[in-house]
């Protein structure tokens, strides 16, 4: 009797635990530091080797400083309609404000120690007048934290009008926008991008914000949201239950089509013309004219690389880009290798780095992975197949997802379709 009354309060109270208490880690809120995240040009990645290189023909948007180095945060731009208007920036998620002022490079910056991660949350580039807010006071995730600077104003250290957005391991105070080496990079600094999608964060602008109670009001306009205050508990505790149970069933998918294949197919449905991916054929084919077509692309940190420039094109006779199509390998030869086609463009490409023509490099690690797709299917060793008349190659570098990918992959042309 006495045993089974303790079975009974026991479930209760693991049930009171599970529906009642949501774990912190999970009840969290995460935002992206600013709005229409997904539709902002990025014109410097995380890591990205900032040299002399990459300011040329750039004098309009840095005219006054040059910092060099490997970018320790991401640039999120602005549009330009954006120039003339405030433009918001958002804690990431709820934190305690350990640092605000101005720093030659930056403007104003704040910086955001994040609740329960031991990392803090850099911005740089802000207006740090009128903040409602004091070094050490609570912040809720998704608030306004400040607003943008103006364009080459001392609030952005005379930099274009943008967002330096980093997130580093620690809680002390540390200002690097530029690290000298990968090494330096990685001992202290996360991907902010790929940390924010590994903590579920959201855009961080609701449909239809809804007031619960009367904001703190500067100028007459709200400055300080709060978007967790209209949410009720139990319903984020059944959400999270279901979100957890659609995961595992998600996870056990995923390690169900791993243990049959080691090749992760996308799940867009590929195309029924498309050919299935063939495995190297074991016996050399004799070396034979002929005329196929098969079309790539590479994106890096979600931009596309362009093949238009005359130093890519008709680089050899057995397979070759041209000014008309630089997305279209011409393929002349028989057997010719993915690896033998890279090979004589101005490039490196291997399994694991890709070192572009115009001298940047992008290497599977910390910040980012070098993944290849052939025919709508993830392959490790597409450099060592041979180039088949009708194949789609994608070579994308960074932290973009399944669904990003997938976006990238339906730009590769089809190289049927082409009537010449
Ligand atoms: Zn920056």
């Amino acid at each position: 009797m006495k045993l089974r009354a303790q079975i009974v309060f026991g479930l209760v109270g693991v049930m009171w635990l599970v529906l009642a208490q949501p774990a912190p880690g999970f009840a969290r809120a995460w935002y992206y530091p600013m709005d229409a995240h997904e539709a902002r040009a990025y014109l410097k990645g995380f890591g990205q080797l900032i040299d002399t290189v990459f300011y040329e023909g750039q004098e309009e948007l840095f005219p006054f400083n040059r910092f060099y180095g490997y970018h320790a945060g991401v640039d999120l731009e602005v549009s330009p309609s954006e120039l003339s208007t405030r433009v918001p920036v958002y804690a990431v998620t709820s934190g305690t404000i350990s640092y605000v002022g101005s720093l030659a490079g930056y403007g104003g910056v704040i910086l955001l120690r994040l609740d329960g991660e031991a990392t803090t949350a850099l911005y740089g580039h802000v207006k740090i007048t009128d903040l409602p807010y004091r070094v050490g006071d609570q912040v809720s995730a998704g608030s306004v934290l400040a607003h943008l600077g103006d364009a080459f104003s001392a609030e952005t250290s005379r930099e274009r009008k943008h967002l330096h957005f980093a997130i580093y391991r620690g809680t002390d105070q540390y200002f690097r926008g530029h690290e000298s080496t990968p090494e330096q990079l990685s001992a202290r600094w996360e991907d902010p991008l790929a940390y924010l999608l590994e903590h579920g964060a959201v855009s961080p602008r609701p449909a239809a914000p809804v007031a619960t109670s009367t904001p703190p009001l500067e100028n007459g306009q709200p400055i300080l949201y709060n978007y967790n205050g209209r949410h009720v508990p139990m319903n984020r505790t059944i959400i999270f239950v279901i979100a957890g149970g659609l995961a595992l069933l998600g996870l056990g998918v995923v390690a169900y089509r791993q243990a049959r294949s080691p090749e992760t197919p996308l799940s867009v449905p590929v195309p029924a013309s498309a050919p299935a991916p063939v495995p190297a054929p074991p016996t050399v084919e004799p070396a034979a004219e002929v005329d196929e077509a098969a079309a790539f692309l590479i994106y890096t940190n979600g931009l596309k690389r362009s093949f238009a420039a005359p130093m890519y094109h008709r680089r050899s006779p057995d397979a070759y880009l041209e000014a008309s199509q630089p997305a279209i390998v011409r393929v002349k030869k028989r057997g010719v290798t993915w690896d033998e086609f890279f090979k004589t463009l101005p490039f490196r490409l291997t399994g694991e780095c890709l070192t572009t023509g115009t001298g940047d490099t992008f290497c599977s690690g910390g910040e980012g992975e070098l993944k290849f797709y052939l025919n709508g299917v993830r392959v490790a060793d597409l450099l060592d197949r041979q180039i088949h008349d009708g194949d789609r190659a994608l070579i994308s570098y960074g932290v973009d997802g399944e669904a990003q990918i997938q976006k990238q992959f339906s730009q590769v042309p089809d190289p049927r379709s082409l009537t010449d």
